[in-house]
């Protein structure tokens, strides 16, 4: 018998070692390895191999919107539908049409406001190629528009804390230490990082402004192709992006015909509450939009951009992925989709997350090793510091994130000492109040109370 939601495990059991010894012996390095083997999972609860209880608050990385187990079971039936009815799965969408992944293009295009109009649908199975697509999309527009100009003398414009992707192309415009830590050095262009206008640090907001006009005063608005942003910071620490510096960064991007490139890999499908992209929420526009995680149901990697047709590439061939737009892909956006609507996930997301907003901010803030405790929807973050000189305490963060895993609740780490909650969307109350409830024991324990 393993231990309940609340009650104290030891990590990892013996079965959940034996497993993870030799995974560590076999696979190539990626990410710390969790002492949590995961054996079976249904709605917001996982079962390790060991028979412990946890609840699931972090999605996956924000993955599995709509929770595990049986509840993964419309997007099954929606794959198992194609293969009767088609008898076709995959059948590279690049050459051949198919009807699934063009409904869902249509319905996704028409909830996705782009300027210019309506957008255009990339289909791929990884976020990062959908960020590397848009910076593709936006470099050979200026291409076509001015041969002439070098790809050394040009610019993109990411933010301080950002995170688009681990590939060569995708990590050289990430957070800069980020970036140095993971070899992030592949793009030909120039790359300039900007202060993170954070909502409510004024000061923050008051450089990105300056950032941003040091910018174009030092390159020129005709060499800086684009600015990619998360409107609200993911790995960064969970950062909602403040409302005035976007809007004013979109009429410079406006006035200046550089790209928006909204990365919605993390916050999009109704993860922040309200509506199903981040950046509607504040009363933008997009040139491109970037998505990923969520829009794969948590049952396949549906991820792909949405681009102006401005942006849109011009001659066949130039772009493509082989699994990109096949029908499978289709198929399981159509019910992300579909339940995201019927389920009403924003409204959901929203009021979920306002709630588990108050009851962490009543149970904990206030506290001296609290810095902040934010987020948008069921897209969380709780900022931890060292009482006395107030900086951020990346110790403490993880003595938390340890502790809660030890109680029966999976967070994950963001920023330098964030602890960051995205539950599925479809958690209720009861594991709220039950999550909180671990999160205030794992602080007290962090704090040696
Ligand atoms: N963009 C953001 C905001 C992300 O958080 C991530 C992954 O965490 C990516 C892009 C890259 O997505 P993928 O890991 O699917 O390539």
């Amino acid at each position: 018998m393993g231990a309940k939601v609340g009650e104290f495990r030891k990590l990892p059991g013996s079965k959940g070692r034996r497993i993870t010894r030799e995974w560590n012996r076999l696979m190539a390095k990626t990410l710390p390895l969790s002492p949590v083997v995961p054996d079976y999972l249904d709605g917001v609860c996982l079962v390790d191999v060991d028979g412990n209880e946890y609840l699931q608050f972090n999605s996956g990385i924000s993955v599995a919107n709509y929770g595990y187990g049986r509840k993964l079971d419309p997007a099954i039936e929606a794959i198992k539908d194609v293969y009767e009815t088609s008898g076709m799965l995959m059948m590279n969408g690049g050459y051949y049409a198919n009807s699934y992944m063009l409904q869902a293009a249509k319905e996704l295009l028409d909830i996705t406001p782009i300027r210019g109009g309506r957008g255009r649908f990339f289909g791929c199975t990884a976020g990062v190629v959908g960020v590397e697509s848009a910076m593709k999309a936006v470099a050979m527009k200026r291409d076509r528009e001015n041969p002439v100009v070098r790809p050394e003398e040009q610019v993109f414009i990411h933010m301080a804390g950002a995170f688009h992707g681990r590939t060569h192309a995708a990590s050289s415009i990430i957070d800069q230490k980020k970036r140095e830590r993971i070899h992030g050095l592949g793009l030909p262009y120039q790359i300039c990082e900007v202060t993170f206008p954070l909502q409510g640090d004024s000061e923050a907001c008051a450089q990105f402004k300056e950032d941003i006009g040091a910018a174009l005063e030092k390159f020129g608005p005709g060499l800086i192709l684009g600015v990619i942003l998360e409107v609200v910071q993911g790995e960064g620490g969970v950062n909602p992006i403040d409302k005035e510096a976007l809007l004013f960064l979109e009429r410079v991007c406006l006035n200046f015909g550089i790209a928006l490139i909204a990365d919605e890999v993390q916050t999009g499908f109704c993860r922040c509450g309200g509506e199903p992209w981040a950046y509607t929420l504040y009363g933008i526009e997009s040139d491109i939009v970037i998505f990923g995680k969520g829009a794969g149901y948590g049952v396949l990697p549906v991820c792909g951009m949405i681009v102006s047709e401005a942006f849109d590439f011009q001659e066949y061939g130039e772009h493509a992925a082989t699994f990109g737009n096949d029908p499978i892909l289709g198929a399981v956006l159509n019910e992300s989709i579909k339940q995201m609507r019927s389920n009403k996930l924003g409204e959901r997301s929203r009021e979920m997350g306002e709630y588990l907003l108050g009851q962490l901010r009543e149970a904990i803030g206030g506290q001296p090793w609290i810095r902040d405790i934010r987020g948008l929807g069921l897209f969380v973050g709780i900022e931890f510091c060292d009482p006395h000189s107030g900086d951020p305490d990346p110790e403490f963060s993880k003595k938390v994130w340890k502790t809660c895993e030890n109680y029966g609740l999976l967070t994950l780490p963001a920023g330098l000492a964030v602890n960051r909650l995205a539950p599925p969307l479809c958690v209720s109350r009861e594991e709220i109040d039950s999550a909180v409830s671990i999160l205030k024991t794992a602080c007290q324990v962090a704090a040696g109370c």
